[in-house]
């Protein structure tokens, strides 16, 4: 039985019809009340345990929050850090890519200049037996043409009608003068040399100095004078022009030569301007690649063309 409030126990009581049902009614309701009592205290213990356990959440809470909002503040920081980390990222993505496009350039310029640079000369390993049957040729009509102070008229070969006919003018070759020295360069504007004289890198001799430049480069003749030879080899020189120009001051025959043409424009025996065309460079005979080999003979000896050319 469950009674609530002091008025409804009194009005239990008062309602009883004798002691005895008084008496019990009384015992019912004292144990009820002891019974409330410590229904009582077990609630409020047990408030209290819930209100502990709820202090302990509140503070467990606050823990929480308080770890959250570090934990907000770290991740603040890491994704500004990322968004750092993006920015050098594209940067340096920018500065490869232009130095790709830098070394792309560059790369292509080398290319360009290493083409350019192709140091083209004669090959260095010709049979000596057909070496010197070419050079036997050269010095055979090099000794032929008779120099113009002489009074002869008398020249070697089927050109000599036309050096008589020279050197009666005297204007065509140079007699006992050191002007016929003064020589332009064979290939205009090409003044680069790939193989010098005397001697290749190797040591190897070489009588001439080699220009390289592009087939169909325009070779002229470095003094006037007359066309000598006009040979087209196969080897060797390949096709070549032997030009004659007269007698220096100490009155050495000067000849010069010009070897591994693609073309030869002149014909032997015809008269030549100085830097007048002769023939298209090129690459025939015993060549690597285009260039222009020439010599200068003296008394036909070769020497250092450099010393001549200007
Ligand atoms: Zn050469």
């Amino acid at each position: 039985m469950y009674m609530s409030g002091s008025c409804n126990i009194f009005t239990a009581l008062l309602t009883c019809k004798d002691i005895s049902s008084f008496l019990t009614r009384y015992e019912m309701i004292k144990t009820v009340s002891k019974s409330d009592s410590a229904l009582l205290k077990e609630v409020n213990s047990k408030m209290a345990e819930v209100t502990n356990k709820k202090n302990g959440l509140a503070d467990k809470k606050a823990a929480y929050d308080k770890k959250k909002s570090e934990l907000d503040s770290q991740k603040k920081q890491l994704s500004s850090k990322q968004k750092s980390i993006e920015q050098n990222s594209n940067s340096i993505a920018n500065k490869k890519a232009s130095l790709a496009t830098d070394r792309a350039e560059s790369d292509k310029l080398l290319a360009e200049l290493t083409a350019q640079n192709k140091q083209y000369t004669e090959f260095r390993n010709e049979d000596s037996a057909l070496i010197e049957q070419v050079e036997n040729e050269i010095q055979a009509v090099i000794s032929g043409v008779k120099p113009p102070e002489e009074a002869t008229t008398a020249v070697a070969g089927k050109n000599s009608s036309k050096i008589d006919k020279i050197d009666q003018k005297g204007s065509d070759v140079y007699s006992k003068s050191n002007a016929v020295l003064n020589m332009t360069y064979p290939v205009p504007g090409h003044h680069g040399v790939s193989a010098g004289f005397p001697n290749y890198s190797s040591g190897k001799y070489h009588g001439g100095i080699d220009f390289p430049c592009s087939t169909g480069s325009k070779v002229v003749a470095a003094q006037k004078g007359i066309v000598i030879t006009v040979k087209r080899l196969n080897y060797s020189y390949g096709y070549y022009v032997m030009i004659y120009h007269g007698t220096d001051a100490q009155g050495r025959s000067v000849v010069t030569l010009y070897a591994h043409n693609s073309r030869i424009l002149v014909s032997p025996g015809q008269t030549v301007k100085k830097g007048e065309a002769i023939a298209k460079s090129g690459s025939t005979g015993n060549s690597t690649g285009p260039h222009s080999h020439f010599e200068v003979r003296l008394n036909g000896s070769r020497v250092n063309p450099k010393n001549y050319l200007s």
